[in-house]
């Protein structure tokens, strides 16, 4: 369905994984894709989805460097003219049980998973507030409801992310913007590649459909968000985890 005909989506960490999904998903909707990763990396991405008929342009962008996001999102507004959907989805883990782990992992996965959303939103937000249309999208994790060990500067990051979005859902809502949060599971990703077979057995033994989801669910999932079809949906926390936590 063509849901996001004449949208122009920006997506972080466009590189790989669920973003990719999400950019990929939201040009077959028809949406123009400003993709975005560090240094050229989300080339491929584009590549693949104008030799699939698409429109796409690759955005260079570390989301932890603020003043290169302010840069990059004002290159957008003037080159596109406008911005309809911000997907924050570039995400990290350092994982550490909280007594080993150092303060540099607490302070990359805070500024890569929350602070980036921050900057990210705020760069866009004025532009979306101007044209009384917007879709602020962020993706956290079932983590940051549950709780796990190893995870505290993760799941405190995917938490804050829920309170941003909720808070930010109350300041705009009558400015047309709706803000959101996708929650996915455990998904077949870089970042779950690295369990060995015993823990993702455990883990997959916890869900209750017996699997971890792929990129694609949980894009399916964004991409209705960003739709007009969710046009009175904001502040909620749309849960992506094949019911792993209920
Ligand atoms: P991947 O590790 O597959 O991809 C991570 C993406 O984030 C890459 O595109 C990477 O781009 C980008 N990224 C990382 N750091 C930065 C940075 N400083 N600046 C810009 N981009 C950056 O992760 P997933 O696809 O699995 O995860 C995507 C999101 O979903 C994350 O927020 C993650 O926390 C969340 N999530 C994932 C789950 C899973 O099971 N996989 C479960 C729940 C939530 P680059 O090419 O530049 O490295």
């Amino acid at each position: 369905m063509k849901s996001l005909v004449d949208r122009v989506v920006v997506v972080t960490g466009a590189s790989r994984g669920i973003g990719r999904a999400v950019a990929e998903r939201c040009a077959q909707s028809g949406a123009l894709v400003v993709a975005c990763a560090r240094e050229d990396h989300a080339n491929p991405v584009v590549d693949q989805i104008l030799s699939a008929g698409g429109v796409a342009h690759a955005q260079s962008l570390d989301v932890t460097d603020s003043e290169s996001v302010n840069d990059a999102i004002q290159t957008m507004l003037v080159r596109f003219k406008r911005i309809d959907v911000l997907v924050n989805n570039a995400g990290i883990v350092r994982d550490k049980l909280l007594v080993r782990m150092k303060r540099g992992d607490w302070d990359s996965v805070l500024a890569t998973n929350l602070t980036a959303a921050f900057t990210c939103t705020q760069a866009v937000l004025r532009s979306m507030m101007k044209q009384r249309r917007g879709r602020i999208i962020s993706i956290s994790s079932v983590v940051g409801q549950s709780g796990n060990p190893g995870q505290t500067n993760y799941a405190a990051s995917k938490a804050g992310l829920v309170g941003f979005t909720k808070s930010l859902a109350r300041e705009v809502a009558l400015r047309g913007i709706t803000v959101n949060i996708v929650s996915p599971g455990m998904i077949e990703t870089d970042m779950t590649a690295g369990l060995t077979g015993t823990v993702r057995k455990l883990l997959a033994d916890k869900i209750p459909m017996l699997r971890f989801g792929t990129p694609d669910e949980v894009a399916s999932a964004v991409c209705f968000l960003a739709s007009d079809e969710a046009s009175y949906i904001t502040g909620q926390v749309l849960s992506v985890n094949g019911g792993m936590n209920m």
